[in-house]
Parts: structure tokens; C-alpha cells; sequence
């Protein structure tokens, strides 16, 4: 059984003009800085002589603000990945996007848990975890 439908006020977004509580207290209200940040990935062994500011001086019309190239560890060393984490500013990520002749597709990025021991992008199981490994050793 399904529950009711919540009345429209529900889904009323927060009015950006409001300057004043009831209480008459003054308050700006302003976008959230970091929630209108949204991250993707893409994929593209072309490009893998480009550096990540590179990368982002082709991506500049796209509002990117950052850009994370992934790495995985082979015997010990890190080694770059052709996979990238890209942030930009808006409220949908580009389907596409453009490096010089390039057409690449995007796709959404779900971030991987932190690891509860050292806070990284890792489970905790996983033996690129510095604690793990200094476990071992
Ligand atoms: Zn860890």
C-alpha cells in the first residue's frame, strides 16, 4: 500500500528573497557554495600525456573546478589511471565533454566509502590502506 502524496508545500524549495525572520531578525540567504558542486568521471587513454591542469584549461567553459586523476598502486609504485573525477558547478552534468578534438562520454561518479581507519578512498579492507600494510610489516 502506498502512503499518501505529501501536500506541494512539502517540495516549496527555500525562497532566496527572504530578508527577514518572523522574529524580525534580519538574514541574507545565499546558494550553498558546495552544493551546487557536482562531480562525474570520464574515461580516455587519449589523453594521457595531458596533465590535470591541461586537461582543465580545455574543460574551462564547463565551470570545472577540479580534476582528480586516479591512480592504482603496481608493485608499490603509483600509477596513473586514464580515469578522472571532475568537479564542476552547476545542477546536471554535461553528457559530453570536449578535449580539442575529443568527444567523450561522462558518467556519474559514486565515491567510494572512506576508510574508517586512515579516511581514504578505500574500504577497509583494502591493501593499498596504510594501516593495513603497516600492520603486515
Ligand atoms: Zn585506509
Amino acid at each position: 500500500m502506498s502512503s499518501p502524496p505529501l501536500p506541494n508545500a512539502a517540495y516549496t524549495p527555500v525562497q532566496l528573497h527572504v530578508t527577514k525572520l518572523v522574529n524580525n531578525l534580519s538574514v541574507v540567504v545565499e546558494p550553498h557554495p558546495t552544493y551546487n558542486n557536482l562531480d562525474f568521471v570520464f574515461t580516455c587513454g587519449s589523453i594521457a600525456s595531458l596533465t590535470v591542469d591541461e586537461i582543465k584549461d580545455h574543460l574551462e567553459e564547463d565551470n570545472v573546478t577540479d580534476i582528480y586523476r586516479f591512480t592504482r598502486k603496481s608493485n608499490g609504485k603509483s600509477v596513473l589511471k586514464n580515469s578522472y573525477v571532475v568537479t564542476t558547478q552547476g545542477v546536471k552534468i554535461p553528457e559530453y565533454i570536449h578535449i580539442g578534438m575529443k568527444r567523450i562520454k561522462t558518467r556519474v561518479y559514486y565515491p567510494r566509502p572512506k576508510c574508517a581507519n586512515c579516511g581514504g578512498a578505500h574500504s577497509v579492507f583494502d591493501s593499498s590502506c596504510p594501516c593495513t600494510s603497516n600492520k603486515l610489516n
